[in-house]
């Protein structure tokens, strides 16, 4: 077992039957978990010893290593130690004026190579369960508390943007989702929640089979298969074609507009040339355009594209009747691309 957060309601109340407990302390426990994102600590309705048996005995396992915040606060970015294996990843929650959003991870690393990426250039370390996954957002739930006055203090989106590739450890992405939206427990609407994905054409469709309300983004990056395969090494797999014929059966079924996502690389995939080919892919999907400036890692030599480049690409995009968004960087100073944080710890003891 690796966290507390693994178990389900059943689960726990046969540990807790088994230690010769009433069920109803399971129940209790469960709701301070998952509803309050009480620590055993914060538990004053549960009787101190039992308290220090479930400390021992089912660990929430959530250690948190470092912290750092910007935007006066409304970015937190965290390393966390998750499980008895020490997992150790990055959670990030960001207060907006209108909703709080936190960017979960699903692996330690990621497989698949993109070479612009923090994480990607870590390479693959280990998957998270499903209760590491959902530890984060019960982190988040309870930080979002500390959130300043400019932006609810309350938890409302999850988004799978964090290290890893979602779709690449598809299960424990999968049954994460489940426990969050469980009605007995944290309750976050599927509509609030979205994956993230570099393509995997399976994924895409086992997602809009599982979980048909939740958002799906694809990270695109480049309109045509040659640029695609140097940028997005899975693209030689799962060629454009391929993935947006898996993104317009993904809407059909589910009804829901999709997001593409666009990382602005100076010089690399922000010719107006790219916008007029994305134009196209995006028009047909229906899908709703994000375009994020690179945030620059010490790994790679790439740039972000500058601000005119980038009004320049958004005006081809709005000329072919596209929506976009030029997403903020959010955090930049405390490296908030994913996997930075966790690469600037990665050769320090922990
Ligand atoms: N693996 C998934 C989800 C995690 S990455 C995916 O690739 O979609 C989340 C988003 O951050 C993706 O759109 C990814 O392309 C983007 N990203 C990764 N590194 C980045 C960087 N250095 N600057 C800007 N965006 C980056
Ligand atoms: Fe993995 Fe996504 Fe980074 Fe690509 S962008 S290496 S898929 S985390």
């Amino acid at each position: 077992m690796s966290t507390v957060y693994d178990l389900s309601l059943e689960q726990l109340t046969d540990r807790l039957v088994g230690w010769g407990e009433p069920a109803f302390r399971a129940k209790q426990v469960w709701s301070q978990l998952w509803k309050r994102a009480a620590t055993y600590d914060d538990m004053s309705d549960v009787p101190p010893p039992l308290r220090d048996q479930l400390a021992a005995e089912l660990p929430l396992g959530v250690e948190v290593l470092d912290e750092r915040t910007a935007d006066g606060g409304a970015t937190r970015k965290a390393l966390l130690r998750l499980g008895a294996a020490g997992h150790v990843i990055e959670t990030v929650l960001m207060g907006y004026r209108d909703r709080v959003t936190v960017c979960v991870s699903s692996q330690v690393g990621c497989a698949m190579g993109c070479g612009f990426c923090a994480t990607g250039q870590m390479g693959l370390e280990s998957n998270l369960t499903a209760g590491e996954i959902a530890a984060q957002v019960v982190w988040a739930r309870r930080e979002a508390g500390r959130l300043p006055d400019s932006t609810p203090q309350r938890l409302t989106n999850v988004v799978f943007m964090g290290m890893g590739e979602p779709m690449a450890n598809y299960r424990p992405v999968r049954d994460a989702v489940a426990r969050l939206m469980d009605p007995r427990g944290m309750r976050v609407g599927a509509r609030h929640i979205t994956v993230s994905t570099v393509g995997l054409v399976p994924g895409i469709e086992r997602l809009s089979i599982d979980h048909p309300q939740v958002g799906l983004a694809v990270s695109l990056h480049a309109a045509d298969d040659e640029l695609r395969d140097q940028l997005v090494p899975p693209n030689e797999l799962y060629p454009l074609a391929e993935l947006e014929a898996a993104i317009a059966a993904w809407r059909d079924r589910t009804r829901r507009r999709p997001s593409i996502e666009w990382a602005m690389i100076d010089g690399v995939n922000d010719a107006d040339e790219q916008a007029g080919k994305l134009a196209s892919i995006a028009y047909r999907l229906r899908a709703h355009v994000n375009l994020i400036p690179l945030n620059p890692t010490p790994g790679s030599p790439s740039r972000p594209s500058g601000p005119r480049r980038i009004e320049s690409f958004a005006r081809v995009l709005e000329a072919g009747r596209v929506n976009v968004t030029v997403r903020d960087t959010r955090g930049r100073r405390i490296d908030a691309a994913c996997g930075q944080l966790r690469l600037e710890h990665a050769n320090r003891p922990v």
